[in-house]
Parts: C-alpha cells; sequence; structure tokens
C-alpha cells in the first residue's frame, strides 16, 4: 500500500545509519512521513547564475562555471590548510577558497564543471573571491542568468534551495539529501487525506506534487512567497497537517454524541421562575448566551464538554451556579471544583450568598473538612441529601459517591487541563461537565487544545468597571511604588504586593517574600502588613485572607496563590515585583485581582534590570491593554503554542508544519471542515480510517473513537 512509504523509518534511507536515526528521533523525526512534513526553516535562491564579472562583495551569489586550477594551500597557521580553486564562466574568472578542507583535493578537480553558492568576498588586493561555499560538480554548464536544468538535478546550488535546521549530527545538506531520496521514493498517487473538492475549490496541488514543491520548489516560484509559507503547495500542507488533527477531534466529539447520560434535564417555566429567583443582577448578554448555551446541552441525551471563557471578573460564576440551579431543580446533584482551597472557600461563600434561604442545600469538601464532618458529610451525599458540593479537585480523586451527580463544574483558573476526563466518567452516569477558565485562550489554540469541546465566551467584562492604571517601573524606583501605596491606604484602600513563585526556587522566593514583608512593616510602620504564601496552613492562609478581605489588613503581600481568587473589592493597588519573571497571562490574572470596586485602581510592574527581550514586550503589552483575549494572542507569540499553559499538556501533538499565528485562517477552515463533514457524514470511510491511524500513531495514548 502506498501509505506503507511514508511510514517507512527513517533509517531505511541511504545514509541514515543508527547514529543519524537516533538524532533524527530526537527531533521526533521517525518515518518518511514526518521528514516530509518538516518544512525547511526557509528557501534561497541559488538558481539563477550570476555572470562572475557583476559580483560584488558582501553578497550571497550562485555562479558557475569550469575549473581552471585547484590547490591545496599551507597556511601560516599550523595545520590549517586552504584548499583554492580558479573558476572561469563566459564573463570572468572568480578565486574559490575553502578552509581547512583538504579532502576537496581528492573531489574538484581541474577541467569539471561546478556550480557555486557562497558569499562573495574582498580577497586584500587582489580582488574578489568566494568563500567556502556549497558546491556541486554538474554535467553541463547553464548560462548565466538561465535556470538550472537537465538529466543532472541538482540539490544543493542551481535551484531554489531548501535549508532545514540542523538536527543534532545531521546538517542541512543531509537532511536535503535525504529529503530527496524520500521524495523519489514516493509512489506515483498518495492516499490523499484532504478531501477532492476542497483541493479543486483552492487549486492545491496532489499530496505528492505538494511535498515536492514544498522541498524543492520550481524556479518559478518567487521566493519571498515560499518563506512567507504561501505557496499553494505548503498551505495545502499545512491545511492536511491541521484538518486530519481536526478530523480526530471532531469524531472524538461525534463519539461523544452517542454517549447517553443518565440525567438528562429538562427546563419549564418554573425552573426559569427558581433561577431568576436566585439572580443577583441582571446578567451581561455575554452571560446570557452562555448560560444558553449550557442549558440546552443540559437538555441533551449527551454528555456537555464546554469550555466556558471569560476575562477575569467576566462574570462566570453566576453563569456556572444558574446552570446548577437547573440541575438542582431537576431533582440532580452538582460538583464545583476550584484549583486552591481558598478559592474553594471562596466559591463556597458566594454561593451560599446567592443561594441563601433556597431549599438547596451547599456544602464545602476541602482538605480541612475534619474526619467527624466527613463522616456526616459523605454518607448525605451519597443518599442525595446534599445537593451542591464545592470543593478542590480532590473532590474527583477521593471516594466521594454521589447519588445523582448531572453537572461537574470545573474552575480551572489558569491551570488548564489538570483533570483527566476519565475521572469524571468513573463518577458515574457521564455527568455534564463545564470548564471554566479565566485564561482567556487565543481561538487557535483552543483550537487545537479543545478542539473536541464546545467553546461558549463571555465578552467583556459587567458595567460600571473602572479602568485600571498600569504603570512598569525599575526596581531602582521603588520610592514611588511605596509613595503610591501609602496615599491610597490613608485614603481607606488596600494594596496587594505579590513575589512570583516558582517551584524550584520555592525556597528562596519564599525568603524573599518574608524579606519583603519585614521591609514594607518598616517603611508602613503605621500599617498593617501581613504575608500570605502556599507553605501556610489552610486555616493560616484563610484567616489572613478573611482579615485582608474584611479591611483589617493594609498591605498583603503574596507569593503567587492569590492570583488565583480572591475577591477583595476595596483593594486598589497591586504591585508585582519581578514582573519581569511572571507570564503575560498571569500577569492579566494578577491584575484582575482590583478594579473589583469603585475606587480607580492601579497596577505596578516593578522589574530588576537586565530584562530580556521578552519581558520587555510582555510589559509593555501589559501597559498597552487590558483586553484578556488581546493580551491572549500576544502570549501565544511570545510564548508560542507549546508554552502557553504553562506546561505542555500531555498527549498532544505539536503542529509539524503549521504555525498558529501564521495559519490561522487555515486552521479555522480545516476546523469547519471536519466538523462539518463527520457530523454530516461526508467524510469518506478510507479518511477517516486514515485519521483514526494518525492519531492511534502520533497521539497513541489518546483514543479516538
Ligand atoms: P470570573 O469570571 O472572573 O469568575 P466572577 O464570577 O467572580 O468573575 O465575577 C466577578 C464579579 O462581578 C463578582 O463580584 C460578581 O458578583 C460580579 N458580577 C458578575 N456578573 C455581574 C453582572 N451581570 N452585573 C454586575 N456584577 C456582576
Ligand atoms: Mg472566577
Amino acid at each position: 500500500m502506498s501509505a506503507d512509504v511514508l511510514q517507512t523509518p527513517l533509517q531505511y534511507l541511504k545514509g541514515v545509519g543508527p547514529r543519524k536515526a537516533a538524532d533524527l528521533k530526537k527531533a521526533g523525526l521517525l518515518t518518511v512521513e514526518d521528514l516530509l512534513f518538516r518544512f525547511p526553516m526557509r528557501y534561497e535562491d541559488r538558481s539563477r547564475m550570476q555572470p562572475i564579472i557583476g559580483l560584488r562583495p558582501g553578497q550571497m551569489a550562485a555562479v558557475g562555471g569550469e575549473v581552471l586550477s585547484a590547490h591545496l594551500q599551507p597556511t601560516r597557521r599550523a595545520g590549517f590548510r586552504l584548499f583554492t580553486a580558479l573558476v572561469q564562466d563566459a564573463s570572468g574568472q572568480i578565486q574559490v577558497v575553502w578552509p581547512n578542507q583538504a579532502f576537496l583535493k581528492d573531489v574538484i578537480c581541474p577541467h569539471q564543471h561546478v556550480v557555486l553558492f557562497g558569499k562573495v568576498e574582498l580577497w586584500g588586493s587582489r580582488g574578489l573571491q568566494i568563500t567556502d561555499p556549497e558546491f556541486e560538480i554538474v554535467d553541463a554548464m547553464p548560462e548565466p542568468g538561465e535556470p538550472q536544468a537537465g538529466p543532472h538535478e541538482q540539490l544543493h546550488t542551481g535551484r531554489i534551495v531548501p535549508v532545514y535546521e540542523r538536527t543534532g549530527s545531521v546538517t542541512t545538506n543531509m537532511q536535503r539529501r535525504f529529503v530527496w531520496q524520500a521524495l523519489h521514493q514516493l509512489p506515483e498517487t498518495l492516499f490523499d487525506p484532504v478531501p477532492q473538492d476542497v483541493l479543486t475549490a483552492h487549486r492545491w496541488p496532489s499530496r505528492r506534487a505538494a511535498l515536492f514543491q514544498a522541498h524543492f520548489p520550481s524556479s518559478d516560484v518567487p521566493v519571498d512567497m515560499l518563506n512567507r509559507f504561501e505557496t499553494p503547495a505548503q498551505r495545502r500542507l499545512i491545511f492536511e497537517d491541521f484538518f486530519v488533527f481536526q478530523a480526530g477531534l471532531a469524531l472524538r466529539r461525534h463519539e461523544n454524541a452517542q454517549v447517553k447520560k443518565a440525567r438528562v434535564c429538562y427546563v419549564s417555566d418554573e425552573i426559569r421562575a427558581a433561577a431568576r429567583a436566585v439572580l443577583p443582577f441582571k446578567l451581561t448578554q455575554g452571560q446570557r448566551d452562555a448560560l444558553a448555551d449550557i442549558v440546552a446541552d443540559l437538555q441533551r441525551s449527551w454528555p456537555m464538554q464546554r469550555l466556558l471563557q471569560g476575562d477575569v471578573g467576566a462574570g462566570k460564576t453566576i453563569v456556572a451556579v444558574l446552570a446548577a440551579v437547573v440541575a438542582m431543580e431537576n431533582g440532580y446533584q452538582v460538583a464545583f471544583m476550584a484549583p486552591t482551597e481558598i478559592l474553594a472557600e471562596q466559591h463556597y461563600r458566594t454561593v451560599m450568598k446567592w443561594l441563601d434561604g433556597t431549599k438547596y442545600r451547599v456544602r464545602l469538601l476541602t482538605g480541612r473538612v475534619t474526619a467527624a464532618q466527613r463522616r456526616d458529610l459523605l454518607p448525605a451525599i451519597e443518599r442525595g441529601e446534599i445537593h451542591f458540593v464545592i470543593g478542590t479537585h480532590a473532590l474527583v480523586q477521593e471516594h466521594v459517591t454521589f447519588r445523582a451527580l448531572a453537572l461537574v463544574i470545573i474552575d480551572e483558573q489558569h491551570r488548564f487541563g489538570v483533570i483527566q476526563r476519565g475521572t469524571l466518567a468513573a463518577k458515574g452516569g457521564n455527568p455534564d461537565v463545564l470548564v471554566m477558565t479565566a485564561t482567556p485562550i487565543p481561538r487557535t489554540l483552543a483550537l487545537t487544545e479543545c478542539g473536541d469541546m464546545d467553546v461558549s465566551v463571555i465578552r467583556g467584562l459587567p458595567p460600571g468597571r473602572k479602568p485600571i492604571r498600569t504603570i512598569v517601573k525599575p526596581d531602582s524606583r521603588r520610592d514611588e511604588v511605596y509613595a503610591l501605596i501609602r496615599q491610597e491606604v490613608a485614603r481607606g484602600r488596600q494594596a496587594f504586593v505579590v513575589y512570583p513563585l516558582v517551584e524550584e526556587s520555592e525556597k528562596v522566593d519564599l525568603r524573599a517574600a518574608t524579606a519583603m514583608a519585614e521591609e514594607l512593616t518598616r517603611v508602613f510602620p503605621e500599617f498593617t502588613v501581613a504575608l500570605l504564601h502556599g507553605r501556610m496552613k489552610g486555616d493560616e492562609k484563610d484567616r489572613v485572607m478573611r482579615a485582608f478581605a474584611g479591611g483589617q489588613l493594609h498591605v498583603l503581600v503574596a507569593t503567587s496563590v492569590v492570583e488565583v481568587g480572591v475577591d477583595v473589592p476595596n483593594a486598589t493597588v497591586m504591585v508585582v515585583e519581578h514582573a519581569e519573571r511572571f507570564g503575560l497571562s498571569q500577569l492579566h490574572q494578577l491584575r484582575g485581582r482590583i478594579g473589583r470596586g469603585d475606587h480607580e485602581s492601579t497596577c505596578v510592574l516593578v522589574y530588576q534590570a537586565p530584562w530580556s527581550d521578552d519581558a520587555r514586550e510582555r510589559l509593555k503589552a501589559m501597559a498597552s491593554t487590558s483586553d484578556g483575549f488581546v493580551i491572549a494572542e500576544k502570549d501565544l507569540q511570545i510564548r508560542g503554542p507549546g508554552d502557553f499553559f504553562g506546561t505542555r499538556q500531555s498527549g498532544l501533538p505539536q503542529l509539524r508544519a503549521g504555525d498558529l499565528t501564521r495559519d490561522a485562517d487555515l486552521l479555522e477552515e480545516a476546523f469547519n471542515e471536519a466538523r462539518a463533514r463527520i457530523e454530516h457524514g461526508r467524510l469518506a470511510p478510507a479518511q477517516i480510517e486514515y485519521v483514526r491511524a494518525v492519531w492511534q500513531r502520533q497521539f497513541g495514548l489518546i483514543t479516538v473513537g
């Protein structure tokens, strides 16, 4: 079968020994297909021979001519020898020099015809030379200005040449040879996973032709178009990459829709009235739309898998709680999970406030619940007497049994992807799952990382929020920062001072935060300063947080534990120390802790010089916008998809040819095409089979179907 050639392990290519195969493997290249889908990092036009007489120093040039003479010359440096040749074309002659490549004396000889590509340099008073060029010995010599053609096809010169990133011992030239060899082993027709009508609509080439063109373009393709990855051949392969992946996600989603959940909700006027009765304020349009999506899912026969995205403070909690009311009105139970105990406790207080005086029984289940309380609580949950359980992610890992769990709400915040969906299914009955994230995820990333889920987005913030002023200050101007804190606290406001907490250096950072708390106590003898960090016991943390939220503390020095959660409307200052160490999305989260009340708020990003270019760009972006979605796009650009979530999602693929920023339009199209075709049964069985095989191979652990 034709696909077999693509699946051939690379060591079967001529010239790929065990060592090179191992190096290629390290870069993720195992098969011929992997190699062919690894695009060049750039292309160089070496196709047009330039007349020697017209060469200028400093330029990269391709020339072709006859070797008049060739010598190995010693130099004054011991053991260092130059191989030089004199090459002549119809217009003139030029000296060519290869430093320290003595073996060339057995390769390049007089009367041969060669094609060279390299840098033209001034050679003392003796004129021009080409230094250390790439070369090929050819049969026939093209005229200057003519593209190279003929039976002896060239790889490294005389054409538009692909330049690959070096992988270990495999140089760009070797890779070029391997790719060339692999391409020539391809059968005349290759199975094409891209539907024919898509190819026709775009006038895209066949798979085989596209692979050839993407690596060894014909000389009439503009090089700058190649370098922007905009040629039809390149776009087609990028699309293919996206399409196969998206088809796999669509298949998963489609198969999920065949799963029957045990507890389907219905909605009546009575239930709507019950939800309205709970409502503490008027929902924004975005909140209403998201709620409508979710309530529609609750009424379907298959389990919901929905991601609710919204900026910090967009008001996701109330949307989730209203969905919970619908489930509870149906006689079902709801689990609400937060990433930290502090947050679970805050959610608990919020939910209790909203559901006060209703018939729903809400309980908190965290590590702080005593064994005695647990002995009562767990059986009550099992009997269905508790309707709404709020806790940390331990809720699913622990031995909590529900009688009628219908809805699981996961407030993931930025710690995206920690929950294994399998564990949830194990809770029985295939409950509906709503994941909330406060890190807006760029659309392109949401499509790849969460493409099998449905996504609702709440844009904008509830009315009445005051914009936050953001300023960036070097550590050396700390006095101004203190002056700001003093002024705000004197007005009755409160301030956060946040320290980064990096796991590897947890102790060091903790010391730094502790020292800062001590310094601030000295600087502001008239204020109350307290320290909050992740190592503190739950009740100690809670005591500090409560005191701050209650206004008894003026300045809270915290390691980044505050980034998830805590609503303190009276806090108007957020000072981020070592802001250069935080990621953009994290900074945005932190900033979202202020500006929640009626007062003007200021976020101060304090950096320690020297800062990297990336850090400068991040802090500039923070100062220039407060839109979480814009910031997320920027973060993706700076960090790349792999690092966006801090740690790479396990099991999800590296994109091969595509780039989420550059090729966003193709991704969007691949997503739409794949979903529509799978849902309407318009993907041929052979193509579905192909998609399954690729998923099996590439993403092994994740099964499709
Ligand atoms: P997040 O989306 O970050 O979880 P929250 O749900 O905590 O945001 O909401 C942020 C704040 O805005 C809360 O104090 C909440 O009560 C309030 N809020 C949410 N929706 C509205 C609304 N429609 N009108 C007024 N205030 C709202
Ligand atoms: Mg929230």
